[in-house]
């Protein structure tokens, strides 16, 4: 017999293994096979793919793979039921979240037993955190239904909300989709990742017996072909799309133009960084919950340590260590650390990576875990003598694989951390809080943890910058995204293709000294090409001309844009009076634009250039005061919501109320910080040229504007490649704007593509906190307190 002193020293223990017969007695009900669910039922299931599970490769069921029509008829069904969804009150609409949420709570056992043999993480994790946070999205979004048409004013429900989601969290993901969609007053047809479908069907069944009418939530399953069907769908308003950069890229250029509203939340390589005053003990549990919960199967996994060289040694020994002592086994095991992978596609995925980190001249390290003879495992795994141009520095490997690299300074720190094309989430260790906040403000990350990682809640938002993806997930600004501003329906195709039918714009010759020039950089410039363009007037007669700006014009402007970024880092009161000098300005000179816009429309332009004076006033008052907000995060933490800029913006202009509009677009942009390249009307240009000259007058910094007249269908295109600019706004025909999203995909950046035709002086449609959230991202500061 073993000595309990012997036991006491090593700390062994045997497996506890958690009952999965209840979740193995859902399944024989129904036979083991499923069809879909559709308007409330459950459809005759069709051609067949296996659900298995993944820690000792057994089938557990058979599921139909959603076809064309398939697809359809979900979609048909949830806007059959929308109608009668968005008639109940907000309240009744709540009563069902509620309702959903306490199900979730009763049959939580089997939802979590099931979650675990399907997915192969451990059970400890899917009852202790996926089910009971899957619960929390439905309370407390059963909370904003009857609030939500207060509390977002001048919006709707978008409508028919498709959403595709993977299959690393599959309940707590549909949470996140579902209970927000819904709502907002949204109707949902959700297709879940193949690998795991059987909690979203297990939900579907046990939401209906709750009541909630038919047709409001739909779940089709099926692999990406059923996703790109649902993708393509015309009938669908949005799309709401959680999964890898690559399949996140492709759906942007499938929705291109449609006019449909787009989230994204896409992959990630999210830095932890050490520095030397932390505490070390709790960094090295914050590098296990980082990399290897989940195993490591985490969008936002802290997979990049990166550590102070004067901790370096001591901190790697530390993590060796911990590692050691990690239990890998079944994942029904409630005594384990890490489970199964997905799938031995992904086992073999992440077999590759490490052998790539090998030949890049990786050092890897592992410990001597005692892995299950079959099944998906993979043990705890370290690379240390990485650099950042390695595979594994930059890509993804979606498992339990750990790179670490050191830094020296703090500045050093966040630029390594920042080195990456993604930006989902980062975790600061630090016990001198004025550091770690430092560098929090300096990461381009939707989200960073200070002295923790992977905390999660329904109040807070969740979601990425740059090709990490956009739109967020949880808390009011989760709620927007499933919420459309009623004047930001699809531009009416006509619109502002009408003036450029009306006008003629001969090419004239090199006839530079009559020409506007363009304004880069805060100079005056000539267009590169040396060509001109005329501006005719109302009557008739030639106004004047101006540059015809080409692609090296436009990537002078973005280099002049990306350099001027100070101008994010200058205070909100700063750039106020900015905003207020412009405005004055303008005012002193409005008889010369109100006669420029005149001879150009026929119309006084009197009006117009008052209201833009005004429109200028209105957002030099709102740079310190578009807030951010303090979540009711769980206790003991702090979470600040911050609206961030998002970068350098290209705004193209419409054709309607040249100067308004322009001013109306540019203002909220540069108000919050962002740099911008516009390409202003091409009927009455010189609105924007004359302006150029309010902005050299009124002490904005060279770079923060830039104007390149021209072509706007020449134009956009070169802004919308390029990878330095990070979002574009369109106020303009749908073809262009189809371009340009389609063009976007390279960095993934925002598009607006909104009405130009809009009744830009009606302070209610031209102006407000729409602009203000279109011109920022949240970033979500997470703050601990307490011992
Ligand atoms: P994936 O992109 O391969 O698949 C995600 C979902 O999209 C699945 O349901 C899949 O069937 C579907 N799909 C695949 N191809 C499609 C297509 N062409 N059109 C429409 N749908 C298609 O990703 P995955 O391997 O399931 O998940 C891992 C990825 O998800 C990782 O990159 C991870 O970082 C990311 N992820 C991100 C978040 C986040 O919140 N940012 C959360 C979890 C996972």
């Amino acid at each position: 017999m073993t000595d309990i002193e012997e036991l006491f020293d090593e700390l062994e223990y045997g497996p506890a293994l958690e009952d999965a017969s209840p979740a193995y007695d859902w399944l024989r009900q129904h036979k083991n096979v499923f069809g879909h669910w559709i308007a409330g039922k459950w459809t005759t299931p069709g051609r067949d793919f296996k659900s298995k599970n993944p820690a000792d490769g057994s089938i557990l069921a058979e599921l139909s793979q959603g076809t064309k029509d398939d697809v359809d008829s979900a979609i048909c069904s949830a806007r059959l039921a929308l109608s009668s969804w968005q008639s109940l009150s907000g309240y009744q609409r709540g009563q069902y979240l509620y309702a959903i949420a306490r199900q979730i709570q009763k049959n939580s056992r089997l939802f979590a037993v099931l979650e675990t043999i399907d997915n192969g993480k451990p059970i400890r994790e899917t009852r202790d955190i996926d089910v009971p946070l899957a619960a929390r999205h439905f309370y407390h979004h059963a909370g904003w239904a009857p609030l939500v048409d207060k509390e977002l004013p001048g919006s709707q429900p978008v409508g028919v909300v498709g959403q595709i989601i993977p299959w690393n969290f599959p309940l707590l993901m549909l949470a996140w989709k579902v209970a927000p969609a819904l709502a907002a007053g949204n109707t949902v047809v959700l297709k879940p990742a193949e690998y795991t479908s059987l909690t979203a069907l297990l939900f579907a069944e046990l939401s209906y017996q709750c009541g909630l009418p038919k047709g409001v939530l739909n779940i089709v399953t099926g692999d990406g072909e059923t996703g790109r069907f649902l993708v393509e769908h015309r009938a669908t308003d949005k799309l709401a799309f959680t999964g890898s950069t690559e399949v996140g890229r492709e759906i942007r250029k499938a929705t291109a133009g449609s006019g449909k509203a787009l989230t994204l939340e896409l992959g990630g390589k999210s830095p932890f960084i050490v520095f030397s005053d932390a505490d070390m003990d709790s960094a090295v549990e914050g590098v296990v919950d980082g990399i290897w919960f989940n195993q490591g199967e985490v969008c936002c996994a802290g997979s990049r340590l990166l550590v102070q060289e004067s901790i370096a040694e001591v901190f790697e020994s530390k993590v060796k260590r911990r590692m050691a002592t990690l239990r890998v086994g079944s994942p029904l095991d409630k005594a384990i650390d890490m489970g199964a992978l997905v799938d031995p596609i992904q086992l073999r995925r992440i077999q590759r990576y490490v052998e790539i980190g090998k030949t890049e001249g990786g050092i890897c390290w592992q410990s001597e875990v005692d892995l299950p003879e079959e099944g998906c495992f993979f043990p705890p795994t370290l690379f240390t003598g990485v650099h950042s141009s390695h595979t594994l520095a930059r890509e993804e490997v979606f498992g339990p694989v750990l790179v670490l690299m050191t830094f020296r300074t703090h500045e050093e720190a966040t630029l390594l951390a920042n080195n990456t094309r993604y930006g989902l989430a980062a975790s600061i260790w630090s016990e001198n809080i004025n550091l770690a906040l430092d560098v929090a403000s300096r990461l381009e990350t939707g989200v960073v943890w200070i002295n923790s990682t992977n905390q999660f809640d329904a109040a807070s938002g969740f979601g990425g910058y740059r090709e990490s993806g956009f739109g967020r997930e949880g808390g009011l600004e989760g709620l927007w995204a499933y919420r459309r501003a009623k004047e930001d329906l699809l531009p009416d195709e006509k619109s502002s293709s009408r003036l450029f039918e009306k006008k003629q714009y001969p090419k004239s010759s090199k006839t530079l000294d009559r020409t506007r020039k363009m304004y880069i950089g805060g100079k005056q410039v000539r267009p590169d090409g040396g060509y001109s363009r005329s501006v005719i007037g109302y009557s008739g007669e030639l106004l004047g001309e101006v540059g015809e700006g080409n692609r090296k014009d436009i990537r002078n402007a973005v280099e002049a844009a990306k350099s001027a970024s100070r101008w994010s880092k200058i205070g909100a009161h700063e750039r106020a009076q900015v905003l207020y000098f412009l405005a004055e300005n303008l005012e002193a000179r409005s008889e010369e634009f109100a006669k420029c816009l005149a001879t150009s429309t026929g119309i006084s332009g009197q009006q117009e250039v008052q209201s833009s004076v005004r429109r200028l006033f209105s957002y030099a008052s709102w740079c310190d005061k578009f807030e951010g907000i303090v979540h009711q995060a769980p206790a003991g933490q702090i979470v600040l919501a911050l609206p961030e800029p998002i970068g350098v913006f290209g705004i193209i202009c419409p054709e309607e109320s040249a100067l308004l509009a322009m001013v109306s677009l540019l203002s909220p942009a540069i108000a919050m910080g962002n740099t911008v390249v516009l390409v202003p009307s091409e009927g009455c240009p010189l609105a924007a040229t004359d302006f150029y000259q309010v902005l050299a007058t009124s002490d904005v910094p060279a770079g923060v504007v830039n104007i390149v007249t021209g072509s706007k269908s020449s134009l956009a295109p070169v802004l919308a490649e390029h990878d330095d600019v990070d979002a574009i706004w369109c106020a303009e025909h749908v073809e262009l704007g189809q371009i340009i999203e389609k063009l976007s995909v390279g960095n993934l950046k925002q598009t607006w593509i909104t009405k130009g035709s809009r009744n830009w002086a009606d302070s209610n449609i031209g102006e407000g906190r729409e602009f203000l959230r279109r011109a920022t991202q949240v970033k979500n500061l997470w703050v601990p307190y307490g011992e």
